[in-house]
C-alpha cells in the first residue's frame, strides 16, 4: 500500500509536529500497518532495514509524542507493553492468548461511538473496551488437533 507523503506531512503539522523524515516514516508505517497494533519495537525493527542510523530512543520519542498530540492512539491491552493504533477513532478491542494477535472489534457501543457522555453521572473523556479469549482462527485450529491424540 502507499500513502501519500504529502498527506502525512500535512497530518503532523496540523498537529504542530515538524515533519521530519524519521516522524514520517513512523507515520507511514502506523498508516500502512492498521490493523497490527505494533509496539515500539515492531516499529522500530521494520524501519531500521530502511533507515540504518535510526534508534530505539527516536521511535519510542515520536510515538509518546505523536501520542500526546492525539496523531495516534494507545492500547494498553497486553498490561505489559504499549501497542499503538493509527486509528484514534475508540473501538474495542480483542487479544488472542495463543497467537497475540489483537484485533479490532466492530461492536455497536454507544460509548465507544460517542453517543454516550456520561457514565453514572461521570463525564467521559475515553472509552476502551478490552476483550481476550481465543481468535477465531486459533479457535478453528484447536477444533482440528492431530488426531494422534488419544482421547479415551
Ligand atoms: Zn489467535
Ligand atoms: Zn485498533
Amino acid at each position: 500500500m502507499i500513502t501519500n507523503m504529502n498527506i502525512l506531512k500535512n497530518r503532523l503539522m496540523e498537529k504542530g509536529i515538524k515533519p521530519t523524515f524519521q516522524r514520517l516514516k513512523v507515520l507511514e508505517y502506523l498508516s500502512n500497518n492498521l490493523k497490527n497494533h505494533p509496539t515500539v519495537e515492531m516499529v522500530y525493527e521494520e524501519l531500521l532495514k530502511e533507515i540504518p542510523t535510526l534508534s530505539l530512543t527516536t521511535v519510542y520519542n515520536t510515538l509518546n509524542n505523536f501520542l500526546e498530540k492525539g496523531l495516534v492512539s494507545g492500547v494498553i491491552i497486553t498490561g505489559t507493553e504499549a501497542r499503538y493504533d493509527f486509528d484514534t477513532k475508540y473501538h474495542h478491542h480483542f487479544l488472542c492468548k495463543i497467537c497475540g494477535k489483537i484485533i479490532d472489534i466492530d461492536l455497536k457501543c454507544g460509548y465507544a461511538l460517542g453517543e454516550k457522555r456520561t457514565v453514572s453521572g461521570h463525564r467521559i473523556d475515553e472509552v476502551h473496551g478490552y476483550f481476550k479469549g481465543i481468535c477465531k482462527n486459533c479457535y478453528k485450529n484447536l477444533g482440528t488437533k492431530p488426531k494422534g491424540h488419544s482421547s479415551s
